[in-house]
Order: C-alpha cells, then sequence, then structure tokens
C-alpha cells in the first residue's frame, strides 16, 4: 500500500578462518602491519582477520564464500592484499542493496598480544566496510597453549556480521 513502510529486512552471517603462523613473512592482521618475526601463510597475505570478516558478510548477503570468489587457484590473487577482497565483496552488497550494520571479530592467537593494536584493527575494518568505528569489535583470545595455536604455530579468526537492506525509496 502506498505510505506504508517497508519493514527493514537483516541478515546475519558467520565467518571463520585459520592460516599457518611461519617465520620470515609479514604479518597482516585485520589488515594492518604488525612487526613481527613470523606472519600468516597463504595465496593472499594470508590476513585470517579479514578473511573472517569477509566470509561472514558474504554469508549474511547468501553470496556463498571467499574460496569461491577468489580461489587460490586463480594468480590474480597471489599475494592479493585481503583489503582487495572486501572492496570486491562491497560492490557486491552495493549492487545488491545491502549495507553492513556491524562486525564483530575474534582473533585467536597465542602472541603477538594484540592489546595495543586492536584499535587499529577496528579502525581499518570500519574504513573497509564504511561503518562507523563503533559499528565494529575485535577481541584478542589465546588458546590457553592447546593445539596448533597455542603452539604458535597457528592464528585463526571467527567474524560476525549483520547486514540490512538499505530501503528504497518509494513515491
Ligand atoms: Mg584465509
Amino acid at each position: 500500500m502506498i505510505g506504508e513502510p517497508t519493514p527493514a529486512e537483516y541478515r546475519i552471517g558467520i565467518g571463520t578462518d585459520i592460516h599457518r603462523l611461519v617465520p620470515d613473512r609479514r604479518l597482516m592482521l585485520g589488515g594492518v602491519y604488525i612487526p613481527y618475526p613470523a606472519g600468516l601463510l597463504g595465496h593472499s597475505d594470508g590476513d585470517v582477520a579479514l578473511h573472517a570478516v569477509t566470509d561472514a558478510v558474504l554469508g549474511a548477503a547468501g553470496l556463498g564464500d571467499i574460496g569461491t570468489l577468489f580461489p587460490d587457484t586463480d594468480a590474480q590473487w597471489k599475494n592479493a592484499d585481503s583489503k582487495e577482497f572486501i572492496y570486491a565483496v562491497r560492490e557486491l552488497l552495493e549492487k545488491k542493496g545491502w549495507e553492513v550494520v556491524n562486525v564483530d571479530l575474534t582473533i585467536h592467537t597465542e602472541a603477538p598480544k594484540l592489546g595495543p593494536l586492536k584499535g587499529q584493527i577496528r579502525r581499518c575494518i570500519a574504513g573497509l566496510l564504511g561503518i562507523d568505528f563503533s559499528a565494529t569489535n575485535v577481541k584478542a583470545k589465546t588458546n590457553e597453549g592447546l593445539g596448533d595455536i597455542g603452539a604458535g604455530d597457528a592464528m585463526a579468526a571467527t567474524a560476525i556480521a549483520l547486514l540490512r537492506k538499505k530501503p528504497r525509496r518509494t513515491l
């Protein structure tokens, strides 16, 4: 009916990822370069945090997953800056009429300590997604010395994203 407001449509998505931590590689985490003796191994820059965020957003939009959209068999993504994945996903969201409401991210790692870096990672994610700083959150957890993450051989991340359908203008 004309003049009747359309109910807001929301979708939620989750993303998880894990990468090996290997010596002599640049550590990129949440889009931030962190000076550290080891970095994340991957076809791209291995940024486990941005990969989890990308998958959470794709999941919420029902657009598949990072491995399908940016396959590691494609030379285009060799050593790619993972920010490129988010730029590409933002374009898809724009086409489908979705906007990101908020993102919450947990990084699982034994080291380095992420306390002082969490704000920087949040700012980067907020900028990449075009959302307010307050609509982002970054948590860091150790694995209590357990398993590959606990041994410092891997880093993992879990992210959740909420999307809202942009309201369509009606006459
Ligand atoms: Mg990954």
